[in-house]
């Protein structure tokens, strides 16, 4: 709203219980140009690899690179571009709602007066009443790790490596080189039961010990975190309030990647209050897509091909930068048909079945 410069006479509440000012997540994402955020992103990586037992796949992603911004640059970036807007104002304090079809909220505990404004949430609260939905959890913890000696090859990243054990669900890990000493190294889960911290330390010291060579070591930071992946309907606009980020459902089911939506569906509302519209009429994803992403939850809801063995036949029989396609919903149909048919036919077919007649009927 801010870089198009149309909104200078409005004025703008902004409320968060959190100033946020750690370094509390870090987000990656794929993209092929400068993005809107590029003066912040930490480091890229040209290269990435795709790791199975018996396999290890260089993914040539041009033209697309993988990305990383810190939490804290993009709150600072963000926080310095609000402050110098006088229209904008900044509260910090705990928002709630009397009833989930009633839409008072009170901040504080002191009801709001909301008139005559439009209302942005993004404080996601599972649904309760869609039972038959699949809830799946991404859950990770990291260490931004650094070594005595050079063991990282800082130009390639290892997106996926899934040597490790599966018996808790789709599990692998990730490594995040900053330069020949220093990478992040995230163990991660889609299931539905999260783990004590203690218990991903454990397997982030054993992978350490199995497949980097066993180094010496220092912790120098820690992420940890859950995404959710549902196939659960999220609703646009609901209780006179626009749902956006992943309370507007843009976090991906199928892989949990949010951050490139975000500024999708942003751009896409800022594009339709220009041109007055309702910024809830044109959802930026298309549906099929969701189509796409409640099958692959129900083949691993219902443990008819495990996570790993999925990922394997769709890195290995297709060109990484159509996988991107694909995941960030730009494919087309002929593309879609083509990665498709790089998967198992019949568990596909039978899970698509069923999702296609939940969600279209
Ligand atoms: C640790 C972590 C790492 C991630 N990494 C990636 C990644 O690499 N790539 C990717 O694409 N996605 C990633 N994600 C997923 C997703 O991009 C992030 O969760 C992203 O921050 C979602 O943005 P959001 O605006 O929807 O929610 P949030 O960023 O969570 O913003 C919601 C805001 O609402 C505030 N809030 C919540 N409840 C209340 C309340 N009751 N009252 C007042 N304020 C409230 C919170 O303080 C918060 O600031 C990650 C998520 C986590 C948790």
């Amino acid at each position: 709203m801010i870089n198009s410069n149309k909104f200078s006479d409005k004025k703008i509440l902004l409320i968060d219980k959190e100033e946020k000012n750690k370094n509390d997540r870090t987000w990656c994402f794929w993209e092929k140009d400068a993005g809107c955020f590029e003066s912040i992103v930490y480091k890229s990586w040209h290269g990435l690899h795709f790791i199975s037992d018996h396999s290890d796949i260089a993914l040539d992603i041009s033209p697309y690179k993988y990305k990383m911004i810190r939490g804290i640059d993009f709150y600072d970036y963000c926080f310095n571009r609000i402050q110098t807007q006088s229209n904008i104002t900044i509260l910090h304090g705990e928002v709630s709602y009397l009833a989930e079809n009633n839409f008072r909220p009170s901040l504080n505990g002191n009801m709001l007066n909301i008139q005559n404004a439009i209302v942005f949430n993004s404080i996601y609260i599972p649904s309760s009443s869609q039972k038959t939905s699949f809830h799946f959890k991404q859950h990770f913890k990291g260490w931004i790790i650094e070594t005595d000696e050079p063991i990282f090859d800082p130009g390639n990243a290892t997106l996926m490596d899934f040597r490790v054990d599966q018996s808790l669900g789709t599990t692998f890990v990730y490594v995040l080189p900053f330069s020949s000493n220093k990478a992040l190294v995230e163990y991660t889960l889609f299931n539905k039961i999260l783990m004590s911290s203690d218990e991903y330390d454990v397997q982030l010291k054993l992978y350490i010990e199995r497949f980097l060579g066993s180094p010496r070591f220092k912790i120098l930071e820690e992420e940890m975190g859950m995404i959710p992946m549902t196939s659960e309907t999220f609703a646009g606009f609901k209780n006179g309030m626009f749902n956006i980020g992943t309370a507007g459902g843009q976090t991906k089911a199928s892989t949990g990647y949010t951050f490139k939506f975000i500024q999708k569906q942003a751009d896409s509302i800022v594009r339709q209050m220009l041109a007055d519209q309702h910024p809830a009429k044109k959802n930026p994803t298309p549906k099929r897509f969701l189509f796409y992403d409640n099958t692959l939850l129900h083949i691993l809801s219902e443990e008819q091909l495990p996570g790993k063995k999925i990922f394997e036949h769709l890195f290995r029989r297709n060109k990484a930068s159509s996988v991107f396609k694909f995941l960030d919903n730009e494919s087309s149909l002929s593309e879609e048909l083509r990665i498709i048919n790089s998967l198992p036919k019949k568990i596909f077919i039978q899970a698509g079945a069923k999702e296609f007649v939940r969600l279209f009927f």
